[in-house]
């Protein structure tokens, strides 16, 4: 058997699109320009890759896009005071900072900073809070797992009763991943580095969604015939044949799970272009509540 591949790229471009057709309607009926701002604090290259990332997704879309960097040496009260001035601004749809900050500052208190109507990385305790409950909607879903579930459901994957298993419980993939799972009634199995047995419980899933950062994890023989495997992870392998000398691999052995599950995401290729596909639908969304 050979799994289908979730060609996320593809799909990313999609609702990409499907953002696009939005932004310019409410330019053309003269409404707010979704706008994100992002903050970045310090000199982190991998940081300064994804905030410019984003800034260049939101032009290529025709939305507006504000960078604010404040320096590693930035205090606590000034982070804070730069989230409160974008919270003020009008022109500013959705507010997006870029983690990890320096260790000195608390990001907790920064991020409950952040207006809900603008949180648009979903994060902020409230947003968190209404997914974790039942009847109660989220203004805005964590872009990756939103990404995640999203492929799934593009997919044509039955979520409703499937056996779920999320490889990993961080605050920013794992757990949201989990309570959107249950949100579509799965039945979820959320996993940890204290977890015993993992494959026998992996072997059990019909959609396994891994985000742990450990290269090539999953083994082929840990996955149930069949089952649906959205790879998060990002990791890089030294490979001598490519120019950068490195290659970029997921959590789960692609060659070795592709001949037994029946669908799956590639890395590079897979979750990683949803993620800020579904930042920028997040910042469309934003300005549609805050200008209707
Ligand atoms: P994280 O905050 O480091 O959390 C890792 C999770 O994996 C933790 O819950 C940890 O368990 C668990 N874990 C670690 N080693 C394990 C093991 N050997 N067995 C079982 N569980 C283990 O990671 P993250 O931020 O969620 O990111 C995970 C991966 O996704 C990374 O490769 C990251 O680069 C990638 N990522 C990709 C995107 C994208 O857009 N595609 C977005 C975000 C993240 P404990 O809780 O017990 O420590």
């Amino acid at each position: 058997m050979t799994a289908q591949i979730i060609d996320g790229k593809l799909i990313a471009q999609q609702v990409r699109a499907e953002v696009a057709v939005v932004v310019a309607k409410r330019v053309e009926l003269g409404k707010q320009k979704p706008t994100l701002a992002t903050v970045l604090v310090g000199d982190r290259t991998d940081s300064a890759t994804y905030v410019a990332s984003k800034g260049k997704a939101c032009q290529e879309l025709g939305m507006g896009s504000i960078s604010e960097h404040l320096p590693a040496s930035a205090t606590q009260e000034q982070v804070e005071e730069l989230v409160r001035s974008l919270n003020a601004d009008p022109t500013v749809s959705g507010i997006l900072v870029q983690l990890p900050m320096p260790s000195h500052i608390n990001e907790e208190r920064v991020l409950s900073l952040i207006n809900v109507e603008k949180d648009v990385d979903g994060f902020s305790p409230l947003n968190i809070g209404r997914l974790a409950q039942k009847g109660r909607e989220p203004l805005f879903v964590p872009c990756t797992p939103y990404g995640c579930i999203y492929l799934l459901e593009k997919a044509g994957v039955p979520i409703e009763g499937a056996n779920a298993v999320v490889l990993g419980r961080s605050n920013i993939v794992g757990m949201p991943a989990a309570l959107l799972l249950i949100g579509k009634n799965a039945t979820v199995t959320v996993c940890h580095s204290r977890t015993k047995d993992l494959p026998s419980v992996i072997r059990n899933a019909d959609i396994l969604i891994a985000a742990i950062g450990k290269a090539e994890f999953v083994r082929g023989d840990w996955v149930k015939p069949g089952a649906a495997v959205i790879d998060v992870g990002i990791n890089s392998r030294p490979d001598a044949t490519k120019k950068s000398g490195y290659r970029l691999v997921g959590d789960v052995n692609f060659d070795e799970a592709k001949e037994v599950a029946g669908f799956i995401t590639p890395v590079p290729g897979g979750v990683g272009p949803m993620t800020i596909a579904m930042l920028m639908s997040n910042t469309a969304r934003a300005a549609e509540i805050q200008d209707p």
